[in-house]
C-alpha cells in the first residue's frame, strides 16, 4: 500500500509531448485545481500529465477504492461513498465546488460521456474538460448521430434508428433490414448493450437482453438496429478540435481484434490501408466533428469492409479513449495536455500539416484483462498477490491502475493496464509487443495475458490480415491447449521444495543449505494440472544429490512419457524466494515460482503455468468441505440476476438455470447435465462470492 512504486512507475515515463512546456499556446483561464473524477488507469494517466505541469489533483474514491492507487497519488483525495458514486453527479460537483477545484477531467466511462454532468460544471462554473453538451448529446447517442452524418455526406451502415420502440415494430424493421441485424443501445459503451440477432425467431428475446444490460449500465434502453456486417475491420480516427475552427486529425487507428464487441490490441497506422481511403477517412472524421462544432478530443468510429474498400461511420466516442496512447506514440503527443489546453480555451498545438509532418512509426496497445479466455472471456477479480511488469522504456508504456497488493473489484470494468509499444515498423512492433508480455507475471486472477500473446504472434495477424472476427475465425489455434514442458514441473518441484521452510534448516539433510550430500533420500511431489474441466496428476520425484544438486524424474502419465533430469544445478537465495534459476544438462532456467496455499503459478520461458496440489481426502473431509459434484457454483462473485428453473424441475444438459451479473456484465450459467433441481441455494438478487454453489442437483453424496 505504500506510494513509492507507484511514484516510481508514474516518473518513469517518459513526458510524452514534445510540447508539454511550450508558452506558445498560452491560455486564457489557467486551470488550477483539477478534479479528476475517475478511477484506475486513466485517472492515474491525467494526474501525470497535470503534475507535469504544476496543475494540483484532486481525486475521487469509493468504500472499495480506498486503497487504490489512484486515492494514493494525490494528496487532495475524496471519498464518495459507495462503489456506484463515481456516477453521483451532484456529488462529484459538491466534492469539486468543496474543495475549490476549477476543472473537471472525467476520463473515459462513467460520466465521460453524460451531457447533463458536463451542464452542471458549466453552472456551478467549473470547466468540464470535455466536449461541450450539445456535442455529447448529439453525438453520444448513436441514433441521433447518424442523423447528422448522414445530412453531412458521411455514409452509415444501414439500419433503423428511429423513436418507435415497439419490440414488434423493431422486428418488423429488422426483417426489412435482413439477418442477420446488429441490436445497439444508443446510448451504448464499452461493447455493451449490444447483440446480433441471427434469424428473426431469436430477435425478441436478443432485444430484450440488450436492454436489460443497456439499462443496468447506462440507465437508458432506447435501441437501434442496424445491417450486422460478417467480415468488418473497426478503424477509427482521433480528432481533436478547438473553440478556435481548428480541427485536426492524428492519424487512425485500427482497433479490429475485439472479443465481446470490446477491443483488446488496438495499433496505428491501420495495416494494409490504401493511402487514398486513409486520408479519406480523416477528412470524414474532420467533418463530422465540424459538423456538430465539436471541441476537445474525439474519436469518430468507421467500420471498414475489407472486400470492397467501403466504409461507414459507426459512431462518435465524444471522450479520450482507452486506446489513447497508441495515437500519443505515432503522433508524439500528450493529449491529456492537448485537452487540458482546449478546456483552457488555448488554440491546437499542431496544425493537420504538423501533426502529419511529426508522425512516425507504429505502435500498438494490448489490453491486460482480469479476465478467463477459456471460459468465454468471463471477467475474474481478486487480490494482485504477485505482479511484475516489462521495464518501461521511451518505446515500452505501461498505463497501470494497480501494483502488487491492489484489488481488482468486482464492482468495476477488470482492465488491470495497457501496454502500449512502438518501433519503426509494425513488424518490429510486434515482436517488441510479444518480448514485453512474455515479461508480464501477474498471479492472484486469470488474465488474459497469454491469449494476446498467442493474437500478437499469429501469422495472420502478423500478415495484417485483421477483422473483427479475427478470435472467432482463429479459435482453433487461439485456444490451442498446448503440452507444459516437463521442466516445469520439476521447477516447481524444485520451488516447492525451496521455499518450504521445513526444509530451509541446515540440520535438514535434505535442505538445500545442508552441508554434504543427502544423497539417499527422494521425495515424490505431486501436482494437479486443470484444463477445462479435466484434471490430470503428475508425480516428480526429487532426489538431492550434492550441494544444490538434484536429480529430477517426472513420472510418466497417460499422455506423456517419463522425464529425467540429473545433476541439475540450482541457484536459490531465499532473499528472493520466487526466483529459481536452474542448470539442466542443456539449458538453463530461470523460472519465477508464486504459491498462494494449495495454487502454484510458474512463469517460464515466457508462459505462465497454473499447477495446484492436492489436498488428501482426509482434509477435505475433516474440514467438512462439501463435494461440489452435484452442484452449479458462481464462477466469479457476481449478483444473481434471475433464476430460470424451479426446485424439483427436471434440467437437461445445457439448459440456461441462472443468469448472473458480474463487472456490468451478465453471464447465462448452463446446466453441465441432466438431472433434476434440488434446491436453489442462492435466489435473484443475492450477492454470491466465486465458488458459491447456486443451484444442487438430486443425486448421490460423495
Ligand atoms: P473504447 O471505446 O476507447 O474502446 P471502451 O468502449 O472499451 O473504450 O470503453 C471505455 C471504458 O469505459 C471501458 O472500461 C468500459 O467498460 C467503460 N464504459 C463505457 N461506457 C461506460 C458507462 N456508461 N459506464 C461505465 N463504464 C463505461
Ligand atoms: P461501443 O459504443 O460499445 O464501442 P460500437 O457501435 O462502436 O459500440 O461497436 C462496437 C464494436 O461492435 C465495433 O468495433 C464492431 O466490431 C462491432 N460492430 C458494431 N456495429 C457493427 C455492425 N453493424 N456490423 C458488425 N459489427 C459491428
Ligand atoms: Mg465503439
Amino acid at each position: 500500500m505504500s506510494r513509492p512504486a507507484s511514484m516510481h512507475l508514474l516518473r518513469s515515463l517518459r513526458p510524452v509531448s514534445r510540447h508539454l512546456s511550450t508558452a506558445s499556446t498560452a491560455s486564457p483561464r489557467r486551470i488550477k485545481n483539477l478534479l479528476v473524477a475517475n478511477r484506475g488507469e486513466i485517472a492515474l494517466r491525467v494526474h501525470r500529465t497535470a503534475s507535469q505541469l504544476g496543475t494540483t489533483t484532486t481525486t475521487l474514491y469509493t468504500d472499495p477504492d480506498a486503497h487504490a492507487e489512484h486515492a494514493l497519488v494525490s494528496p487532495h483525495s475524496v471519498n464518495i461513498g459507495p462503489p456506484s458514486a463515481y456516477l453521483d453527479i451532484e456529488k462529484i460537483v459538491r466534492v469539486a465546488k468543496e474543495r475549490g477545484c476549477d476543472a473537471i477531467h472525467p476520463g473515459y466511462g462513467f460520466l465521460s460521456e453524460n451531457a447533463h454532468f458536463a451542464r452542471r460544471c458549466t453552472e456551478e462554473g467549473i470547466l468540464f474538460v470535455g466536449p461541450p453538451p450539445s456535442a455529447i448529446d448529439s453525438m453520444g447517442n448513436k441514433s441521433l448521430s447518424k442523423d447528422i452524418m448522414i445530412s453531412a455526406g458521411v455514409p452509415c451502415i444501414p439500419g433503423y434508428h428511429g423513436a418507435n420502440q415497439e419490440p414488434a415494430y423493431l422486428l418488423s424493421e429488422a426483417e426489412k433490414i435482413g439477418f442477420p441485424v446488429l441490436i445497439k443501445a444508443v446510448k451504448g459503451g464499452g461493447g455493451k448493450g449490444m447483440r446480433i440477432a441471427r434469424k428473426n425467431d431469436e430477435f425478441l428475446a436478443m432485444l430484450e437482453s440488450a436492454k436489460t444490460e443497456a439499462r443496468n449500465s447506462f440507465g437508458d434502453e432506447v435501441v437501434l438496429v442496424e445491417k450486422y456486417i460478417t467480415t468488418p475491420r473497426h478503424i477509427e480516427v482521433q480528432v481533436f478540435a478547438d473553440a478556435h475552427g481548428n480541427c485536426v486529425a492524428l492519424g487512425e487507428r485500427d482497433c479490429s481484434i475485439q472479443r465481446r464487441h470490446q477491443k483488446i490490441l488496438e495499433e496505428s497506422p491501420a495495416p494494409h490501408l490504401d493511402d487514398a481511403i486513409r486520408k479519406d477517412l480523416w477528412k470524414k472524421a474532420r467533418d463530422a466533428a465540424l459538423a456538430v462544432g465539436y471541441r476537445g478530443a474525439g474519436t469518430v468510429e468507421f467500420i471498414f469492409d475489407n472486400d470492397s474498400g467501403e466504409f461507414f461511420f459507426m459512431e462518435m466516442n465524444t471522450r479520450l479513449q482507452v486506446e489513447h496512447p497508441v495515437t500519443e506514440m505515432v503522433t508524439e503527443t500528450d493529449l491529456v495536455h492537448w485537452q487540458l489546453i482546449v478546456a483552457e480555451g488555448g488554440k491546437l498545438p499542431l496544425t493537420q500539416e504538423q501533426v502529419e509532418a511529426q508522425m512516425n512509426g507504429h505502435a500498438i496497445e494490448a489490453r491486460i484483462y482480469a479476465e478467463n479466455p477459456d471460459m468465454n472471456f468471463i471477467p475474474d477479480s481478486g487480490p494482485l498477490l504477485h505482479l511484475r511488469t516489462p521495464k518501461p522504456t521511451p518505446t515500452v508504456r505501461i498505463d497501470a491502475g494497480f501494483k502488487e497488493g491492489s484489488i481488482i473489484s468486482s464492482h468495476y470494468d477488470p482492465m488491470i493496464a495497457k501496454l502500449i509499444v512502438k518501433a519503426e515498423t509494425r513488424d518490429l512492433a510486434l515482436q517488441k509487443l510479444v518480448a514485453a508480455l512474455e515479461e508480464y507475471e501477474v498471479v492472484g486472477m486469470s488474465t488474459n495475458i497469454d491469449f494476446l500473446k498467442r493474437c500478437a504472434a499469429h501469422p495472420s495477424f502478423i500478415a495484417g490480415e485483421v477483422e473483427t472476427g479475427f478470435i472467432e475465425k482463429h479459435r482453433d489455434e487461439l485456444f490451442h491447449r498446448r503440452t507444459t514442458p516437463g521442466e516445469v514441473y520439476s521447477q516447481a518441484a524444485l520451488g516447492l521444495l525451496l521455499s518450504d521452510s521445513l526444509v530451509n534448516s541446515a540440520s535438514d539433510p535434505f535442505s538445500f543449505f545442508a552441508s554434504g550430500a543427502g544423497g539417499i533420500q527422494t521425495r515424490t511431489i505431486t501436482f494437479l494440472e486443470k484444463h477445462k474441466d479435466e484434471e490430470t496428476e503428475v508425480k516428480v520425484n526429487i532426489t538431492r544429490t550434492g550441494n544444490g544438486m538434484f536429480d529430477i524424474r517426472v513420472l510418466p502419465t497417460a499422455g506423456r512419457e517419463a522425464e529425467d533430469y540429473s545433476s541439475v544445478v540450482v541457484e536459490y537465495s531465499p532473499s528472493s524466494p520466487k526466483q529459481i534459476t536452474a542448470f539442466y544438462p542443456h539449458t538453463r532456467l530461470e523460472t519465477t515460482f508464486v504459491r498462494v496455499d494449495d495454487k502454484i503459478s510458474v512463469f517460464q520461458r515466457g508462459t505462465q503455468y497454473n499447477l495446484s496440489i492436492p489436498a488428501p481426502k482426509w482434509f477435505e473431509k475433516a474440514l467438512g468441505v462439501k463435494s461440489m459434484e452435484n452442484s452449479v457454483c458462481a464462477p466469479m462473485p457476481c449478483k444473481v440476476l434471475k433464476v430460470l428453473v424451479a426446485e424439483g424441475e427436471e434440467v437437461t444438459a445445457d439448459q440456461p438455470l441462472v443468469v448472473i451479473e458480474s463487472m456490468k456484465m451478465e453471464t447465462t450459467i448452463r446446466s453441465p447435465k441432466d438431472g433434476k433441481v434440488k434446491k436453489i441455494v442462492h435466489g435473484q438478487g443475492e450477492m454470491c462470492k466465486a465458488g458459491t454453489e447456486l443451484v444442487e442437483f438430486e443425486g448421490a453424496e460423495a
